[in-house]
């Protein structure tokens, strides 16, 4: 059972989900509309979303 999207409804990516546990958007929606993790950002001073991605890339 997958976490949905609140905006498109699409399934969001379990490794999404597992970086974000708390996050109702999937990545598509967070580049289009806004991610909706804001706590951290000026802690590391990019979005959080973009943060994780890096993090994803530089492990794959
Ligand atoms: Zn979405």
């Amino acid at each position: 059972m997958g976490k949905r999207c609140e905006l498109c409804g699409k399934i969001i990516p379990k490794e999404r989900v597992e970086a974000l546990p708390a996050t109702k958007r999937c990545v598509d929606c967070s580049r289009q509309k806004g991610s909706d993790f804001f706590a951290k950002r000026t802690e590391i001073g990019m979005d959080i979303d973009t943060y994780k991605d890096l993090l994803g890339a530089t492990r794959s």
